[in-house]
């Protein structure tokens, strides 16, 4: 029997059972804005004194989940400090009133429960969580620059625990429903949601015997909680650990993750309602700094970039069906193995057998990974790579509708790739190259059909990194782009949409930076300093263990062919070539800038004594390697060097038209190489710092080092008017 109604959900109640559907209209997931929890409160007020109510249910009425989490579009109309701080005191005003509730209440969670969504379920008595992939439980608003704003850094400790609570908020832990389970946030789980009614009748006692759950105290599941936990000092021994892990790994301008600490801190020694206040004082001040600001229009360009995504499949992308891999190397198999996981047909042809069977063997791999991590089933996974056709003679070519070359990166040789391929091929389709540094322009030359040609660049690993450039030439068609596009979305991947330039932009704007990062360590700047001055700026990983990643004889590879065009602004310098002649290749030789040695890495001192000493002339190094000498105004300097070189070549490839806008690049370079979300990427730095500072600086270096730092038209440009990169933006 229907008992309540609003326009995001409904009540029904059954011999004292009643269940609250959320259905919030107009979205494809439910998420809380201002109106969902005006009518929670209303729902809440109508069933509170009723009394024949033993148990209440909620769940979530979509397909896609119960909640994903607060509607960020609400949040972005937010302004002051006190519109944020009341949205955080009404959210939790509402889930107050629901714990408050006289009977037990169970939350039912299927889908992507995060932010709000778990906090909404926290406030409930029980949880059960579906086992099923889509299910995902965490607390990621410290991806926003926010923290958990409706009771989550206070009820979560009190459900799972100090130590594991602070790893769902500050190391953004998603757990699924097994874990939920065994970590104590479920109490049951279930594969079918059809199977719900029947467990929670089942339960020991039966449903109507459940009882309202004591909120205080921690829970005592382990001997950390029972010893450690559980004690003000144990708490006291932890807080201070993690707030030392913070300070080491935590970017600068970053407030965030100390403001939650401090909020669950404060509820555990204060208790909950100060720490309520506490996180509504963080939210104040966090919501208006650039971090949250930035963090959220990442989030925005991102869901755009996908909004194509979500409906699509391989269906809707009926130009595509069957894809020819050439070259089953490092990108290669990744790209074979990712398009056939998504349900294309796939033929690789491969330089001869050896070559296929060491192909055949990554793509394999590849597959036995994706059904560890639960994407496929292993029984699945081995149809799929059965289903993988092979050869060494291009048959099958002929039937396919998109061809993506991956062989090793020499034009001579690629070229004749292109030249073969329009004999193996229909005459439209669609040949794109995954090259890195060539431009595919050159790759049309002496094609009778160029304008079916495009770049495709994936980035490594293929299945792990989530960008994806789409690249286009004066003569390449529209319709061959769009297509690409869709076929990105298909595959999973975010795509950005380049103008063909070597190293595109996202190798184009880090080969200065990486190149400026091996003349530091040349002068004599410490390999770690130089590292951890970007890692604080906020770089995932250094410039130098970037490199050590990538492969020395690849960057140095990629830094010959791009550096032409530059001119001025990217001499290569010898220290690449120099490391690559000694052998120190980076990880895959077990020595770069660094010394690899199992999980342990040190300093390849020997390499740098020589580096120094090739390079300036002298027996010895120029400062003592690895010291700790240096001053904090020379990592400032190593930065804005780093920095200022990647925003100019940034500003230079939006003067070229390779990108339509500001954001464009951006979006390319965080989700290409991690580059410092909080800040939003070079051109949103720019924007943020003031253009005008960004060109004082580099003037001066250009004065006191070199005419690289000169700055470009563009940015002088943006200095002289004042114009922001962002102008246009409009995505939320
Ligand atoms: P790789 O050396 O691992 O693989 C190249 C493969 O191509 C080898 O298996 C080789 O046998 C095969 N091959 C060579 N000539 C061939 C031919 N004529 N026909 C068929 N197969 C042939 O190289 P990789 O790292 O996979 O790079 C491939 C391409 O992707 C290059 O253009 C590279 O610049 C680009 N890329 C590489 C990375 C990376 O990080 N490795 C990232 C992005 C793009």
């Amino acid at each position: 029997m229907e008992i309540f109604r609003a326009a995001s959900l409904m009540i029904e109640k059954d011999n004292g059972i009643a269940t609250l559907w959320l259905d919030v209209p107009n979205k494809t997931y439910n998420v809380f804005n201002r109106q969902v929890l005006g009518e929670l409160h209303s729902a809440f007020d109508r069933i509170a004194p009723d009394s024949s109510i033993k148990l209440l249910l909620i769940r979530g009425r979509k397909k896609n989940g119960f909640v994903a989490g607060a509607d960020l579009h609400e949040f972005q109309s937010i302004t002051t400090s006190d519109q944020a701080m009341a949205l955080s005191a009404a959210g939790q005003q509402l889930f107050d009133k629901l714990e408050r509730l006289p009977f037990p209440t169970v939350a039912v969670i299927h889908g992507p429960c995060l932010g709000g969504g778990l906090e909404f379920a926290l406030a409930c008595d029980y949880r059960v969580a579906i086992d099923h992939p889509k299910t995902q439980i965490g607390l990621p608003e410290i991806e926003l620059g926010l923290v958990p704003g409706w009771g989550g850094t206070q009820r979560l400790p009190r459900v799972v625990g100090l130590e594991r609570a602070l790893q769902v908020i500050l190391q953004r832990k998603r757990l699924n429903a097994r874990e939920a389970r065994e970590w104590g946030l479920a109490d049951w789980t279930t594969s079918r949601q059809e199977d719900l009614p029947a467990l929670i009748t089942t339960v020991p006692g039966g449903a109507r015997q459940l009882e309202k759950r004591p909120k205080h105290g921690m829970p005592l599941r382990n001997w950390r909680q029972r010893l450690i936990e559980s004690t003000p000092v144990g708490r006291t021994i932890m807080f201070r650990g993690a707030e030392r892990i913070l300070r080491r790994k935590v970017p600068d301008d970053m407030p965030a993750p100390f403001e939650a600490l401090d909020a669950v801190r404060v509820g555990l020694t204060q208790g909950m309602s100060a720490g309520l206040a506490r996180e509504r004082e963080a939210i104040g001040r966090l919501a208006t700094t650039k971090a949250c600001r930035n963090l959220m229009t990442l989030f925005f360009l991102i869901e755009r970039a996908r909004k194509l995504q979500e409906d699509v499949d391989k269906d809707s992308v009926p130009e595509i069906r069957r894809v020819g891999v050439v070259g089953a190397g490092t990108m290669g198999a990744g790209i074979a193995q990712l398009a056939a996981l998504k349900g294309f047909e796939v033929v690789v042809q491969e330089i001869n057998d050896a070559a296929l069977a060491a192909g055949t063997k990554k793509i394999d791999g590849l597959f036995q990974k994706a059904a560890e991590r639960g994407l496929i089933s292993a029984e699945e996974a081995k149809q799929k790579m059965a289903a993988v056709a092979r050869t060494t003679t291009w048959q099958g070519f002929e039937k396919t509708d998109l061809v993506i070359e991956a062989v090793i990166e020499d034009l001579p040789l690629k070229k004749g790739v292109f030249k073969e391929l329009e004999k193996r091929t229909r005459p439209n389709t669609i040949l794109a190259s995954n090259t890195s540094s060539l431009v595919i322009r050159q790759l049309q030359e002496g094609l009778s059909h160029p304008e079916r040609v495009a770049g495709l660049h994936f980035f490594n690993p293929v299945h792990k990194m989530p960008l994806l450039e789409v690249v286009r030439t004066a003569t390449t068609q529209e319709k061959v782009t769009d297509i690409l596009m869709q076929w990105a979305a298909a595959v999973d991947k975010t795509p950005v949409l380049v103008g063909d330039s070597p190293g595109f932009v996202v190798n184009r704007i880090l080969m200065p930076y990486l190149n400026e990062a091996g003349m530091l360590v040349a002068e004599g700047m410490p390999v770690e300093k130089v590292d951890l001055t970007m890692r604080r700026f906020g770089m995932p990983m250094g410039p130098l263990e970037l490199l050590d990643q990538v492969g020395l004889d690849v960057a140095a590879h990629i830094a010959r062919s791009v550096g032409p065009a530059f001119g001025d602004r990217l001499k290569p310098h010898p220290a690449l070539d120099l490391m690559c002649q000694a052998g120190w290749l980076g990880q895959k030789s077990g020595l770069g800038f660094y010394r690899y040695q199992g999980k342990k890495k040190t300093v390849n001192t020997e390499a740098l004594t020589r580096l120094r000493s090739d390079l300036s002339g002298r027996r010895e190094p120029a400062e003592p390697v690895g010291g700790d000498k240096l001053t904090s105004d020379k990592m400032l300097e190593a930065r804005e060097r780093m920095v200022c070189l990647m925003v100019n070549e940034a500003a230079a490839c939006l003067a070229e038209g390779l990108a339509e806008s500001a954001d464009v690049i951006d979006l390319a370079m965080v989700l290409g190489t991690g580059w410092a979300p909080h800040r939003g990427g070079p051109l949103r730095y720019a924007d943020d710092r003031g253009a005008g500072d960004v060109v004082k600086t580099l003037e001066t270096l250009a004065k006191q080092i070199g005419p690289r730092f000169e700055p470009c038209a563009e940015l002088r440009r943006h200095a002289a008017s004042g114009e922001l990169f962002y102008k246009r933006l409009t995505v939320a």
